[in-house]
C-alpha cells in the first residue's frame, strides 16, 4: 500500500525526483505539502487545492488532541470520512506545537533564528517551566485554551493520530529551539531517540498508515549525524526533519547535507515547516522530498504575493490603480480574472473574498513551482533554473 521510489536522480546535485504511493493517491515529490492546520485549508477547498497540484495536505493531530476531537474523528472512521475527501493526508505528532509553548511562545521561536526570534531575546529563560513539563516518560502541559493539565508522549500522539487515521503519520519527538545549548539538546536526543522506538512499537503494524521517524539534533553536526544514523536504523517508512535547524538559511543548507549525507536514498525526506520559495530551492538541492508550510495561505491573508518577480505586498497604495494581473507569468484563474487593483482593494477592506483571491493565486504558484522543479529535475538542469530564480528572489 506504501511505496517510494526516486524515479530521476538530477545527477550534479542530491535533487531526486520521486513517486510516493499511499491508499489514498500518489505524491509526486519534490512536492509542497499545504497545512489543512484543524481539518481545513484557510481561503481555498481541498477539490481547488488538489487541482492546483497538491497531493497531500497536513493536518495538525496537536489540534484535535487539544479538545480531545480526534475521539469523534475515530467515530467517523477517521479524517477522511470525517472531510468527505479522498486525498492522501498526512498529521504530525503534535511534537511542535507542545515544545513552542515551552520554548517560546512569547518570543514566537522559529526553526531558522535569524528568520522569527530577536537576537535581544535570545538570552531569555530557555523554558517557562510552568508551562511544560518534560520527562522521559513524556510531557506535561496547560492546554492553551482552558489552563487544564494534559499529557503527552509517543503512546498518546500514536493514539491521537491512529484515530485521525492520516496515510502519512510522525513519531512523537521532543523539538528543541534556538536556546537549546548542546547539553541539553544532546539530553533531548536521547528522549527522542528512545521516544522513536516507543512510537514504532505502540504504532504496531498497519496497512492503512506509514510511520515517519523524526532527525533531531538542534544546530549540532555530531548531535545530527547521530540522530540521522540512529533514526535511519529503525524501521521507519521515511523519515523528518525537524526542530531548530540553525542560526541563518545557510545554517540551514548545511545541517541538510550532514542529515541526508546519512538518511538512505530509497526512502523520503521531509522538511517539516519550512517552506519559503528560497528554502524549497536550496533543500531540493541536498535531495529534500518533501515540505510542510503555512506560507502561501498564510501570506495570502496579509496581502503578500508570490510571484516570478519576487515577493510582493499587494495592499500597497500603488497596487489600488493596476489593471494588470497579479503576476503576468501566472495562469492561474485569479491572475486570468481579476486585476491586482480589485485584489489589493478586497484585501485593503479586510474583505474575506480577498483573502480567498490571493491563497488561490499563492497555492497555485507554488505548486507550479514544483511542477517547474520536478520538470528541470527530470530535464537534469535543475542547477542553472534555482539560480536563475534566486536571483530574482535577491537571495543569490
Ligand atoms: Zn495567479
Amino acid at each position: 500500500m506504501f511505496k517510494f521510489k526516486v524515479i530521476k536522480k538530477e545527477g550534479k546535485t542530491k535533487a531526486r525526483n520521486g513517486l510516493l504511493e499511499t491508499p489514498h493517491g500518489v505524491i509526486r515529490t519534490p512536492a509542497f505539502v499545504p497545512v489543512s492546520t484543524k481539518g481545513a485549508l484557510r481561503g481555498v477547498d481541498y477539490e481547488t487545492a488538489y487541482n492546483f497540484g497538491s497531493d497531500i495536505f497536513m493536518v495538525n493531530a496537536f489540534h484535535f488532541f487539544c479538545n480531545k476531537r480526534h475521539k469523534e474523528v475515530k467515530k467517523f472512521g477517521g479524517l477522511h470520512k470525517f472531510a468527505n475527501i479522498n486525498y492522501p493526508l498526512m498529521t504530525d505528532s503534535g511534537g511542535f506545537q507542545v515544545f513552542s509553548y515551552g520554548f517560546g511562545r512569547e518570543h514566537e521561536v522559529g526553526k531558522i533564528s535569524e528568520v522569527s526570534t530577536p537576537q535581544k531575546e535570545k538570552k531569555s529563560s530557555p523554558r517557562n517551566k510552568n508551562l511544560v513539563k518534560i520527562s522521559s516518560d513524556g510531557v506535561e502541559f496547560s492546554l492553551p485554551t482552558s489552563g487544564e493539565k494534559v499529557f503527552m508522549n509517543p503512546k498518546v500522539s500514536m493514539e491521537v493520530q491512529k484515530n485521525l487515521g492520516a496515510d502519512l503519520i510522525f513519531a512523537f519527538d521532543e523539538c528543541t529551539s534556538s536556546f537549546a545549548d548542546y547539553n541539553y539538546t544532546k539530553e533531548a536526543l536521547q528522549r527522542t531517540n528512545r521516544w522513536a522506538e516507543e512510537s514504532l512499537s505502540c504504532f504496531g503494524r498497519s496497512k492503512k498508515q506509514a510511520l515517519m521517524g523524526v532527525v533531531q539534533g538542534g544546530e549540532f553536526q555530531d548531535l545530527r549525524e547521530e540522530s540521522a544514523k540512529f533514526t535511519a536504523s529503525l524501521p521507519f517508512f521515511g523519515f523528518g526533519i525537524g526542530g531548530f535547524l540553525g542560526k541563518s538559511k545557510k545554517d540551514m543548507y548545511h545541517l541538510l547535507d550532514w542529515v541526508n549525507d546519512i538518511l538512505p536514498e530509497e526512502k523520503p525526506r521531509h522538511l517539516l515547516g519550512i517552506g519559503e520559495v528560497d528554502d524549497i530551492l536550496e533543500s531540493v538541492e541536498k535531495g529534500v522530498d518533501l515540505f510542510d508550510c503555512v506560507v502561501p495561505t498564510r501570506w495570502a491573508r496579509h496581502g503578500t504575493a508570490l510571484t516570478s518577480q519576487g515577493r510582493l505586498n499587494i495592499k500597497g497604495r500603488k497596487y489600488l490603480n493596476s489593471k494588470k494581473p497579479i503576476d503576468k507569468n501566472c495562469s492561474c484563474p485569479i491572475c486570468k480574472n481579476h486585476s491586482v487593483g480589485y485584489v489589493s482593494h478586497l484585501i485593503r477592506e479586510k474583505e474575506i473574498f480577498g483573502a480567498m483571491l490571493l491563497t488561490h493565486h499563492n497555492l497555485f504558484w507554488i505548486q507550479n513551482l514544483m511542477a517547474s522543479i520536478r520538470e528541470e529535475i527530470k530535464k537534469e538542469n535543475f542547477s542553472t533554473f534555482k539560480n536563475k530564480l534566486l536571483k530574482k528572489y535577491g537571495t543569490k
